[in-house]
């Protein structure tokens, strides 16, 4: 029987979970959190999908492994926490200096302050493909065909046309993740460049949509990306947007030959 498991504070239990299994992340997370942070599978992992993931509070992606279908080996949906306690700190006046010098040091940094903070992680693809190391092809190319236009995934075309807002990690000063106007989360740099120029696929908007799928199906968007940048040299053809969207789709469902890629 699928169960998920409740702690608070010192207080652990097994609770029955039928009523979640089929559900995706969004909608686990939706009916769990109430009872705390949740950290959970989608249809990906009860499917042991092995490129699945298990999301924390929706967002937050425990990746590569494949720790979602061990997950759902065991029957288990989702882990849901909650403390009502807090962290002793040893020194204060020690913290706080250090939280100074830290803080100090972040703003220091370029890289930080005038790229993370404000544009998050896709200011990176610039960058890289500036420098030669973006993802190209399956890793073969070292920088796309010239007609391959990569304007449409630098962090500068997505603020302007996605007015994206900050989000952060908890207590996080940098807060370098983004989502669109509506909440919808906004891809990450290593989403982008490995759905993009290393797939051969053009379309930003794809890659939104695809980055979407994975987090609710609890799919790792890099596991995901690689192995279709590996079908797309196998086949000796590059993903287009819908197919993108579409195979992401029939990995989460194992339905087809997503089940061979997954
Ligand atoms: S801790 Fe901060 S910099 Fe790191 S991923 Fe989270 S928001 Fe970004």
């Amino acid at each position: 029987e699928p169960v998920f498991i409740e702690i608070e504070d010192d207080r652990v239990e097994l609770k029955a979970a039928g009523a979640l299994w089929g559900k995706n992340v969004k909608e686990t997370t939706n009916l769990l959190k109430d009872k705390g942070s949740v950290a959970c599978i989608g249809r990906a992992g009860e499917k042991l999908v092995s490129l699945g993931s298990i999301m924390s509070d929706t967002v937050h992606t425990f990746g590569r492994g494949g720790v979602g279908a061990v997950m759902g080996s065991k029957n288990l949906k989702a882990i849901v926490v909650k403390g009502t306690g807090s962290v002793e700190i040893f020194d204060r006046a020690e913290f706080i200096k250090q939280k100074k010098a830290i803080n100090r040091l972040l703003i220091a940094s370029p890289t930080i302050n005038k790229g993370l903070a404000v544009f998050g992680t896709p200011f990176l693809v610039k960058i890289t493909s500036w420098m030669k190391i973006l993802p190209v092809a399956n890793f073969r190319e070292a920088e796309p065909e010239p007609d391959f236009d990569l304007k449409p995934f630098f962090a500068k075309t997505i603020a302007k046309d996605y007015s994206p807002r900050k989000k952060a990690c908890y207590s996080c000063p940098i807060a370098c993740k983004r989502e669109d106007k509506k909440g919808k989360e906004l891809p990450e740099y290593e989403t982008i460049g490995l759905m993009s120029a290393n797939i051969q696929n053009p379309d930003y908007e794809a890659v939104v949509e695809a980055n979407r799928l994975c987090n609710d199906y609890g799919l790792d968007t890099i596991s995901v990306a690689g192995t279709l940048g590996c079908y797309a040299e196998i086949r000796n053809k590059g993903i287009s947007a819908a197919e993108l969207i579409n195979l992401t789709r029939m990995i989460g469902e194992k339905e087809g030959f997503g089940e061979r890629l997954g």
